[in-house]
């Protein structure tokens, strides 16, 4: 019997990153600002529960995904602590926010009533809109939100806010992202002189926390630079910051085959050998969120410190890639999808790059069927 993990496909987290980055950011931050983990979309495909586990081994005790059942998830597997749901929960959900012991995020002040009118005491943090216009009330709409205090079925524990420009440093953006604070600040003023007791406040995502630390209230919502990313390549390169990836992907040799001149391989007939071509296939397909678009010769693996381009088109469990220029490989061996191979690596921005899209993107869509496991 063979029980090893990481058989197929799997994603390695480095711990030791992890931990660098959280010192890190937490260094950035006010000595009064705690990190309050963004742990959605499966941790950002690095697989929430490990992730989030390690993080309350480190001594973090406050996390946010985006919905009810990420919670729900987290609680089941032992998680402490405080998790804030920073979507809209359908009321039919709302039983789940108290069996679950999750805060949840008031999207806006209509949204508050609801919450209120459910019969039980909830924990919510209040959203406000400072001007990014997605969720939240307007902050402008003071009277309506110091409503919310009033309301005896909202446990208050939070109130915050989201920056949509923090990334950009030309002249509008900072400007912009100035307003944004100001707003948020000059509102929270205001309920303190209505005599409400203002609970903690947050505002920083990555990029804020980067940028603005000065900005950090009691959380600071880090997600992507966490992780050891940023959202591009060229971000990445203009900060020198001495962020490290947590995530390595790798899956394995599934089979070799010789082509023969004019021969093709893969669905659509995509790929035609040109000359003689060794072709591999490898267990890892765009369901594993290996994007389409790699297809053609458009991305590459690394195997044993060698680079091998994708060819034809990437299936939905299998890829096929050219190693027709490496000697010695076999069936079952290891191939990197992202991360080192000897002097060689594969980044998320290399992938992000090549598809057009972000590093958040990539990682997010990274499928459930990869198997994640810790090293340190
Ligand atoms: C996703 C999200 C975050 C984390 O964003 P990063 O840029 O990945 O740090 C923070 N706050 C809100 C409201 C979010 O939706």
């Amino acid at each position: 019997m063979c029980s090893v993990s990481g058989v197929r496909a799997w994603v390695e987290l480095d711990f030791t990153a992890l931990k660098e980055n959280v010192k890190y950011l937490q260094h950035k931050l006010p000595n009064h600002c705690k990190l309050m983990p963004a742990v959605k979309a499966n941790a950002y495909g690095h697989g929430a529960v490990l992730i989030t586990r390690e993080l309350n081994r480190l001594g973090i005790m406050d996390f946010c995904v985006a919905t009810v059942s990420e919670g729900i998830e987290l609680r089941k597997a032992g998680i402490r602590g405080q998790i804030l749901v920073l979507g809209y929960t359908h009321p039919e959900e709302i039983p789940a926010l108290e069996a679950y012991k999750l805060t949840q995020s008031v999207v806006d002040v209509s949204y508050g009533e609801v919450l209120n009118a459910c019969g039980n005491r909830l924990n919510v943090h209040v959203l406000i809109d400072s001007g990014m216009h997605r969720l939240g009330e307007r902050a402008e709409h003071v009277d309506k939100i110091a409503s919310l205090f009033e309301m005896s079925h909202l446990n208050i524990t939070g109130i915050y806010s989201h920056l949509c420009v923090s990334d950009g440093n030309s002249e509008r953006e900072v400007e912009y992202t100035k307003e944004q604070k100001n707003h948020f600040q000059k509102l929270i003023e205001t309920l303190q002189q209505r005599g409400i007791d203002v609970p903690k406040t947050h505002l920083l995502a990555s990029y804020g926390v980067l940028n603005y630390p000065e900005y950090g209230g009691d959380y600071a919502r880090v997600g992507i630079a966490m992780y050891g990313i940023l959202s591009t390549k060229h971000d990445y390169e203009g900060s020198k910051l001495p962020l490290q990836p947590v995530l390595s992907i790798k899956s394995r040799i599934a089979s070799i085959r010789r082509l023969h001149v004019g021969e093709s391989a893969g669905y659509g007939m995509a790929y035609v050998a040109q000359q003689e071509r060794v072709i591999a296939t490898i267990t890892i397909g765009y369901a594993d969120g290996i994007p389409r678009e790699l297809s053609d010769e458009k991305g590459s693996v690394l195997i044993g410190g060698r680079e091998a381009p994708i060819v034809g088109r990437v299936c939905m469990d299998q890829t096929l890639i050219d190693i027709t220029e490496i000697e010695g490989v076999r069936q079952g061996d290891e191939v990197v999808v992202i991360g080192k191979s000897g002097e060689k690596e594969i980044t998320v921005y290399d992938l992000a790059e090549q598809t057009g899209t972000i590093t958040n993107e990539i990682l997010s869509r990274l499928g459930g069927r990869l198997e994640r496991r810790a090293t340190f």
